[in-house]
């Protein structure tokens, strides 16, 4: 990480112009609710949006407020999720400078970042969940898969630990197109959430593990499910700290790739109502729109009907920027309010591509007592692979 200069800093917040249409002005002139999450789902305050967030920065930073946890609080509730960023005018990118202000004010209290990159340097992941488990989803699949290969599928914590189907239908859509593929043995956490909530010295000797790690299975590619892991791998490590990656494809990547060799054959399903969820770190920060979309429309049967905003100013689901540990309830409001906006384009089905996003709306689905269904990209495909 290159040191930052605080005059610089300062420089770059000052950019703001405090017009404050990162509040939510412009959406709600054309009539629907959004840009930011967080102004939406709290009481609204100042220090809700953008805006107030770069005050209580320039303010904790000069010293004319004090560091304490409860000052920090609107840095910390930010999703980071850079929609205020597509909307601001000004010469700067508001989510990614917060980023950069929580990695300088990283000596502000706060538990939950702390205990996320605790577990992270002693058990491989941020759930504190015991890394020996990692191939477990494999095993009961009953797939012979090696630890190393030319093509790595870089699995992510959350499809390891939490929501193994995605890592299965993963493997058995790889599976079905005859794509020889390694899973690392013990794979470490990409350390995504120690960059976003500004634990980035750890970040960076995390990165280095993890190369060693990925080139230790001879990797030429790597297939990764997670969104957060995609931005994280392809365009962190060497942006942030100068290390060179071998490619990085999301699966959806892939599989458009597979679609276009005809290496997989899709039966009809029936006659499905799906709308999808744009993650954040895959369409505005990766600028990956159109393929999970060619990926749905590719299945016969299936109706893909949009929900508005979507694509570079699709309202985020509340989890990233290290929301969903740190104020978990709000985090689960943001994503019941999404759930809303999903059931009112008439979709019995959300599909999206990152399983951070899927948790958090399935917890946003359970607090609004939705019944329509939250699934992957990989799922709808796999239930169509004949
Ligand atoms: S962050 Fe951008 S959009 Fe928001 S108040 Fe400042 S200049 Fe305006
Ligand atoms: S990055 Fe997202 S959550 Fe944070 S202030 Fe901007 S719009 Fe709100």
């Amino acid at each position: 990480m290159t040191e930052i200069d605080l005059d610089d800093l300062r420089e770059e917040l000052l950019q703001c112009r405090r017009c404050g249409i990162c509040r939510n002005s412009v959406y709600e002139a054309k009539g629907f609710d959004g840009i930011c999450p967080i102004w939406r789902n709290t009481s609204g305050f100042e220090t809700s949006f953008m805006r107030g967030k770069i005050q209580v920065a320039l303010a904790l930073l000069d010293g004319t407020l004090e560091r304490t946890a409860e000052n920090a609080e609107s840095l910390y509730q930010c999703a980071l999720c850079g929609n205020c960023t597509q909307i601001c005018a000004a010469e700067f990118h508001p989510a990614h400078i917060m980023e950069t202000v929580r990695y300088v004010l990283n000596e502000l209290p706060n538990e939950s970042r702390d205990k996320i990159a605790e577990s992270i340097k002693s058990v491989d992941n941020p759930y504190n969940e015991d890394p020996s488990s990692r191939r477990v989803w494999l095993e009961e699949l009953g797939l012979n898969v090696p630890t190393s290969s030319e093509i790595l599928y870089f699995v992510g914590c959350t499809s390891g630990l939490r929501i193994q189907n995605i890592a299965k239908n993963t493997a058995l859509i790889l599976n079905a197109a005859k794509t020889d593929f390694a899973v690392m043995e013990n794979e470490p956490c990409c350390g995504s959430v120690m960059m976003r909530t500004g634990r980035m010295e750890e970040a960076r000797e995390n990165a280095e593990k993890v190369v060693d790690a990925i080139k230790a299975t001879g990797a030429k590619k790597v297939i990764v499910s997670c969104a957060g892991c995609l931005k994280t791998l392809r365009k962190d490590y060497s942006e942030k700290f100068g290390i060179e990656m071998p490619e990085i494809l999301h699966i959806v990547e892939y599989s458009k790739e597979l679609l276009a060799e005809n290496k997989l054959k899709l039966k009809s399903l029936d006659n499905i109502k799906v709308t999808y969820h744009d993650p954040c770190h895959l369409g505005r920060e990766m600028e990956i729109y159109e393929e999970p979309r060619e990926i749905i429309q590719a299945i016969p049967g299936v109706n893909l009907v949009e929900v508005n905003p979507n694509r570079n100013t699709a309202i985020c689901c509340g989890a990233g920027g290290g929301l969903r540990s740190y104020d978990s309830d709000l985090s689960r409001k943001i994503a019941a309010d999404r759930m809303k906006a999903f059931e009112e384009t008439g979709a019995k089905t959300v599909v999206s591509a990152c399983p951070f996003c899927e948790t958090n709306l399935i917890a946003g689905s359970k607090l609004l007592d939705s019944d329509i269904e939250v699934v992957d990209v990989v799922d709808l495909l796999r239930r169509a692979i004949e």
